[in-house]
Parts: structure tokens; sequence; C-alpha cells
């Protein structure tokens, strides 16, 4: 993950829009990133649909999954369930909450999800059930105390998705790249699943595929290529968001702006006619 902080905050807009742009995210749900400096801190965007999402929509949570300053945003109610993983798993650095219709049927059914394809196995090797009424009774099925996130997180326990009965899934990934990968093609491995199921037959993967396939799908080139793919289908669609400004360039500009004393001037009217 980039350690620049505006390369992260570009990176989390990228992924959240790529999550939409590639039908996991809808209306609902959202994706947040781990600040890379402070372990106890996250960004995520405030409360709005996903592909809307801006750099300039992102705020800062602590693990408690409250504001470092105050805001003026609405912020999603189910906010915890970031803040939670966050504190269960510190190798966890970006997390995904959402209701892909590819999933929901395991969460409806309660029919264990499997990885039935090579990509699919980046789902892991188990994928974990949470009920909200288990613990909590009959609530308006949002997680939005600490303690649901709590649970949330402990059913999650080492395993890097977790199916949440009635609702949706959560997805975790040590940086977002990896968690975009797993996200996306978790559920095309749903979807697959479910066609299959559809045929009468399900041939999923053996352990030792599973393991060995994963470790394979999870190394940089394959990620990179994927990611290279959906950033393509964003840029078709109108929905990259602009870079950040480049650090670099604008320290040498300035200094060589100073040195140059007389020329500084006809450069800047130069610019000015530009952006005329
Ligand atoms: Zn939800």
């Amino acid at each position: 993950m980039p350690e620049d902080i505006a390369e992260v905050l570009h990176q989390l807009i990228v992924t959240t829009r790529i999550l939409a742009n590639e039908e996991v995210l809808d209306a609902f749900g959202h994706v947040s990133v781990r600040h890379p400096h402070d372990p106890n801190r996250y960004f995520i965007p405030r409360h709005r649909a996903p592909e809307l999402a801006e750099i300039s929509d992102l705020v800062e949570l602590d693990l408690d999954s409250e504001p470092v300053r105050p805001t003026q945003y609405r912020l999603y109610s189910e906010r915890v369930i970031h803040g939670e993983i966050y504190k269960a798993r510190p190798e966890v650095n970006a997390v995904v909450h959402h209701h892909a219709h590819a999933v929901l049927p395991y969460a409806i059914s309660g029919r264990e999800l499997v990885p039935v394809f090579h990509l699919g196995a980046v789902i892991g090797s188990k994928v974990p059930f949470w009920d909200q009424r288990d613990e909590f009774g009959d609530t308006n099925m949002l997680v939005v105390k600490p303690e649901e996130g709590a649970s949330l997180a402990r059913a999650l326990g080492p395993h890097w998705m977790v199916l949440m009965r009635r609702h949706g899934a959560t997805v975790a990934g040590t940086d977002l790249r990896q968690l975009a990968f797993r996200t996306v093609f978790g559920c095309h491995n749903a979807k697959l699943q479910s066609q299959a199921i559809a045929h009468g037959h399900v041939d999923q993967l053996s352990t030792g595929e599973q393991e060995i396939t994963e470790a394979g799908q999870l190394g940089a080139m394959p990620i990179e290529r994927a990611w290279d793919y959906w950033v393509r289908h964003l840029e078709k669609a109108g929905l990259m968001p602009e870079k950040p400004a480049a650090k670099r360039k604008a320290a040498p500009a300035k200094a060589s702006a100073k040195k140059a004393g007389g020329k500084a001037k006809p450069a800047k009217k130069s610019r000015g006619k530009k952006r005329r």
C-alpha cells in the first residue's frame, strides 16, 4: 500500500468506485482503509452512495469509529464494522461491507460458500456466517453498536470474508487492491456456485488446491493485472477520480521561479493565459 496519504485516499476512492462499477456495491455499502501511519485510525467516505464518493468526502475515524476531528458530515451508521475489525485484526488494512446480490442467496439460505473455480480461491479456506439475531435478538439488522461490530469481527475470526445472515457480507484485505481482488472474485465465485447448484452438482476446490491457488492469485502480478483492468472500466465509464497533485513537481517549480527572478513574471502571465 502507498505510504503517501494522498495516494492512499485516492486509492480508497478508486476502490470504492471499482466495487460500485463491478456490481458489488449499489446505493449502499462502504469501503475503508487504515491510516498508513497511524494504525489506530482509518478513513471512510461520508454517508452517500459509494459511486458518488469523492476524496473530499473522506473522514478520519478512530477505532471506536468516532471522528478524529469535528465534522458536519453524516457518517455511515454501520461504520463500527470497520473499526471493530481493525481492532481485532492488526494485519487487516482495508475492509468492505456490501449487500451484493451474488452472495445474498448464501446469506439467506445458510448454504456454505466454497471456492468453486481457481480465482474463487481468494475467498479463503472458509467463509463463516454471522447471525446478528443469535446475540442481539430482533434488531433493525444494521450493525450500529460497537458490541455488534465486535461480535461480527469475532465471527470473521482469522478468515477474510464473513456472510451476514439475511443482510450481506464483509470482506477484509491486507491492502485496498487485495481487498478489491478478493471482493470482486468472491462475488464471481458466488454467482458460479449458484449456477453450478442449478446444474445439480458443485465440484469445489480441494483444500490443497485452494491453498496453492490462493497463494498464487494474491501475488503482486495477478492483483496488478486485475486492478488495471477494473481501472480501465472506470475510465471508460468516466468514473476515474482525479489523481492527487504530485508534490515533488511543485517544490522545484517554486525554487526555480525564485532563482530566475525577473523571468518568473512572464511564466505567471503565460499560465494565466492558459487558464482563460
Ligand atoms: Zn449493511
